[in-house]
C-alpha cells in the first residue's frame, strides 16, 4: 500500500465512520466462523479467549495457528540474517535449516530470564532483542553444530583445527 492510499483511507474514515463501521461489521460477520480469522485478527472486535479455549484442540484451528507461528518465525529468522548475516559465522554453513543465533558472551539464559521471567522460554525473546538492539558484540549466527560446540565458553574445533596449521 502506498502512502497516498493510506492518507485516503484514513481521510475516508473520517468522512465516513458508520459506513467504515457496517462494512467492517458485515466482515466479522462474515468471517467470524472461519477459524484462520479468529486465529490471525486478534486485534478485531469480538476476539474472545473463550474461543480461542474453545477451539484450540480443532485440527483446523490448530493447523491455521502453527501455520501463523511458523510464518511468524520465518519473518523473523529472515530479519535476523539480514542484520547478522546468512550463514554460520564459524564454518559457513549457509542452509538456513542448521542456523540459529548465538549469544556470543553466553548470557542467553541471563537474557531470557530478563526478557521474559524464565530462562527455559523459548528463542523469539532473543530474536526481537538481537533484531531490536542490532548488537553484533552480543549476537551472532552460528549452525547447531558450532552453537552446540562454543557452550560453556569453549573453542569450536573448526577453530582448534585452524590454528594448528
Ligand atoms: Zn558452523
Ligand atoms: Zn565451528
Amino acid at each position: 500500500m502506498t502512502f497516498d492510499q493510506r492518507a485516503y483511507q484514513v481521510e475516508y474514515r473520517k468522512k465516513y465512520p458508520d459506513v467504515v463501521k457496517q462494512s467492517n461489521q458485515r466482515y466479522y460477520q462474515s468471517h467470524k466462523s472461519d477459524p484462520h480469522f479468529m486465529v490471525t485478527h486478534r486485534n478485531r472486535p469480538g476476539y474472545s479467549r473463550d474461543y480461542w479455549m474453545a477451539h484450540k484442540s480443532d485440527s483446523h484451528y490448530k493447523e491455521t495457528a502453527s501455520r501463523a507461528n511458523r510464518n511468524y518465525r520465518e519473518k523473523k529468522q529472515q530479519q535476523l540474517f539480514d542484520i547478522f548475516g546468512d550463514h554460520c559465522r564459524c564454518c559457513g554453513e549457509s542452509n538456513k535449516v542448521f542456523l540459529t543465533l548465538n549469544h556470543i558472551n553466553g548470557d542467553g539464559a541471563d537474557e531470557r530470564r530478563r526478557l521474559t521471567g524464565n530462562p527455559q522460554s523459548g528463542s523469539m525473546a532473543s530474536w526481537r532483542e538481537a533484531i531490536r538492539t542490532k548488537d553484533h558484540t552480543r549476537y551472532e549466527i552460528l549452525c547447531y553444530n558450532c552453537n552446540n560446540a562454543v557452550k560453556d565458553g569453549r573453542v569450536c574445533p573448526h577453530k582448534l583445527s585452524q590454528q594448528k596449521k
